[in-house]
């Protein structure tokens, strides 16, 4: 029996109607496997929480998370009881930081039955490989003078190692997929960091021949996200340049109740985490209608994390066919519940089995 631990962390708003939903689908897919368990233990850690408490997880919070194989996170904030640098400070970017989670992975698709703002979405279905750690987002720079010469620096960071470990795990997703991986670049116009990219990309892509590869810079690839979706497979892109199409991508898709994502920690010291886009959405809290695709997709790249793609791709597969059917949530133009959605997909788990 293969064991996988989970440090459930349902955070707060829907959070807490999404991951139970999310956390009985892969119970079903496990019974399913056989051979395969999920063993869950749940976190209050939330808004909540730190009302009660003063901090958004207990001082030992770190230290019991280390020793999970992974960390299924729902959504973190609430506006009106904590102000969000605290909530999101204290446990959301606590985690990617001090675990070491330096790439982040959104994969975007529009599934059947999903109206996209795009016109030819039916073949849009890429991975964004985003490099979290360093890049644009440095806190190197500072700012001098005042009035007409005020001036403020932000100096952007490029190690060998960032870059590499980002554009190797591209390669990896891709050897699973479509085997094409792009380059985001701007090599034409910032002179020092992307020109290095640029050289970084190319000593990767002679490791990987099996892979065909391309470089584009950010601002065409941009419009060929929309004009031709079809060229792409998985991207790798700076800090910058990889939150920008992520969102994108993400708009593309329909809703943002759909959007999974996860934060990798690529040197297995500590658990990656698995969190879908979305937020904490206090504005339909409690009405049953969240959209629980979103943590669902996140839980299907938590079994391709843990080596089980083939289970993966069915549960994607059984979203896209319940989609298809119309069982849609309120973001999605449609009249099903959370409740019903979720059902509709762990029968059709079943009905494989
Ligand atoms: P946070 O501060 O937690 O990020 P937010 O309000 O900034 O919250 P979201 O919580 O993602 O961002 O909400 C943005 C909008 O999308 C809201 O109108 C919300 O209701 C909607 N939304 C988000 N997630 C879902 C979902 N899973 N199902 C349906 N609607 C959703
Ligand atoms: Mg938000």
């Amino acid at each position: 029996m293969k064991k996988i631990t989970i440090a459930n962390i349902p955070g707060d708003g829907i959070g807490k109607e999404v991951v139970p939903a999310a956390t009985e689908v892969l119970n079903t897919i496990a019974a399913i496997h056989g051979g395969l368990k999920f063993e869950f233990t749940e976190f209050p850690w939330s808004c909540e929480y730190y009302l009660e408490h003063n901090q958004m997880m207990p001082d030992d919070g770190m230290e019991r998370l280390q020793d999970f194989d992974g960390i299924f996170l729902g959504a973190v904030g609430n506006i009106k009881l904590v102000p969000d640098h605290v909530s999101l400070w204290g446990l959301l970017i606590k985690i990617r930081r001090e675990f070491e989670q330096v790439i982040n992975i959104r994969p975007a698709k529009v599934m059947k039955g999903v109206k996209s703002p795009l016109a030819n979405a039916k073949d849009f279905d890429l991975i964004i490989v985003r490099e979290n750690s360093e890049g644009e987002y440095s806190e190197i720079g500072g700012k001098i003078y005042r009035g007409e010469d005020e001036l403020a620096i932000q100096n952007a960071v490029f190690s060998r190692k960032g870059t590499e470990r980002a554009m190797q795990h591209a390669f990896h997703l891709a050897s699973k997929r479509k085997k094409r991986v792009t380059s985001a670049t701007k090599s034409n116009g910032i002179t020092y960091s992307m020109p290095f990219w640029d050289s970084v990309f190319e000593d990767v892509s002679k490791g990987h021949p099996e892979i065909s590869t391309d470089s584009q810079h950010i601002d065409a690839l941009s419009a060929f996200f929309v004009t031709h979706p079809e060229r792409f497979d998985v991207i790798v892109a700076s800090n910058l340049f990889g939150d920008i199409l992520s969102d994108l991508g993400a708009g593309i898709m329909g809703s943002i109740g759909i959007a999974p994502s996860a934060n990798i920690n690529v040197n297995g010291k500590y658990p990656s985490m698995f969190e879908p886009v979305h937020g904490s959405a206090p504005d339909i809290v409690g009405k049953g209608i969240a959209n629980p695709i979103g943590q669902i997709w996140t839980a299907k790249m938590m079994l391709d994390h843990f080596g089980e793609e083939e289970l993966g791709n069915t549960l994607l597969d059984v979203i896209e066919s319940v989609t298809g059917d119309g069982f849609l949530t309120a973001d999605l133009g449609g009249k099903h519940s959370t409740k019903e959605v979720t059902d509709e997909i762990i029968n059709e788990l079943k009905k494989i089995d």
